[in-house]
């Protein structure tokens, strides 16, 4: 049967949501260490600001389980709960859920490093991926996206351990930084290097996030557009983070964003979202102007 989301993105734009920790922040949450905590602590919060999301036009909206991977949890004593964690998280995104939209199951960076850099063996950092897919598929999302990586070996190990635990539609998101050679991944890879791995390794479709605002993702969405002939997600962050008096805000406002976001479809991108400091209202202005003739 083909997948749902592959056939919509055929036809139009497919839209995800914004942050999570921006508006954990707006809501006072923001000087927490471990968000994932909130799906147990803070259920409500969670599905309301799920639901804001939905509202404001994502088909898609993402699991709050970015630090939810048993080595990410265990930096915080908190690995005898990863199943509950995770599986409570895709239970609230799912009650905020309404029909004929979707639940992506959400799996960001370990925070440790594959030998010989760091400490973790190959075959280590895959069980750590496939036990938190494992509970996410199991818990009922349509689709997982590994984001946020830095580093191609471990996003390997990631969508390698997704293809073992199970049958699900996957996306693979590095984030890169801009230098005067191009685009890279904090430890030198360039975008065909990961994008032809990634593929390689099973992955679906191809993303880029964070780090770069929306403005520096346009290039970035062409180079990674010629790279690729699989699908591609793009959430760029709202520019950089400043804090004046205690209030920290992002640069860019959700025009300036949806403005971007017109050309970065134009460039190839067939998903479009938001990392960091983007809100509902990012995402509203963005289908609004993709939506325009
Ligand atoms: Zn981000």
């Amino acid at each position: 049967m083909p997948n749902l989301i592959l056939e919509i993105i055929k036809q139009r734009p497919l839209f995800f949501d914004g942050a999570m920790g921006t508006m954990l922040m707006k809501a006072g949450q923001g000087s927490l260490k471990t968000p994932i905590l909130l799906n147990r602590d803070e259920p409500d919060l969670v599905i309301d600001i799920h639901r804001q999301y939905y509202a404001a036009g994502a088909d898609v909206v993402i699991t709050n389980t970015f630090g939810g991977s048993p080595l990410k949890l265990a930096a915080e004593g908190l690995e005898a709960q990863m199943v509950e964690l995770n599986r409570e998280a895709v239970r609230l995104t799912r009650q905020a859920c309404p029909d004929g939209k979707f639940v992506a199951g959400d799996i960001g960076p370990s925070g440790k490093m594959i030998q010989p850099l760091g400490d973790v063996a190959p075959e280590e950092m895959q069980e750590n991926f496939i036990s938190q897919a494992g509970v996410l598929i199991e818990a009922g999302v349509d689709l997982i996206t590994i984001e946020t990586m830095y580093s191609l070996d471990e996003a390997l190990a990631a969508v390698q351990a997704v293809r073992k635990a199970g049958d699900i539609l996957l996306l693979a998101s590095m984030t890169y930084t801009r230098t005067k050679n191009g685009f890279f991944t904090v430890m030198g890879e360039n975008i065909s290097q990961c994008v032809s791995a990634l593929a390689g390794a099973g992955a679906d479709m191809m993303g880029a996030n964070c780090t770069l605002n929306s403005t520096d993702t346009i290039d970035l969405t062409k180079e990674l557009r010629a790279a690729t002939d699989k699908p591609l997600l793009i959430q760029p962050n709202a520019g950089k983070p400043v804090t004046s008096k205690g209030v920290t805000y992002y640069e860019q406002t959700p025009a300036e964003f949806a403005r971007d976001a017109k050309k970065i479809r134009k460039a190839g991108a067939d998903m479009i979202g938001g990392c960091c400091g983007t809100t509902p209202e990012f995402i509203q202005a963005v289908k609004a102007e993709l939506s325009k003739a």
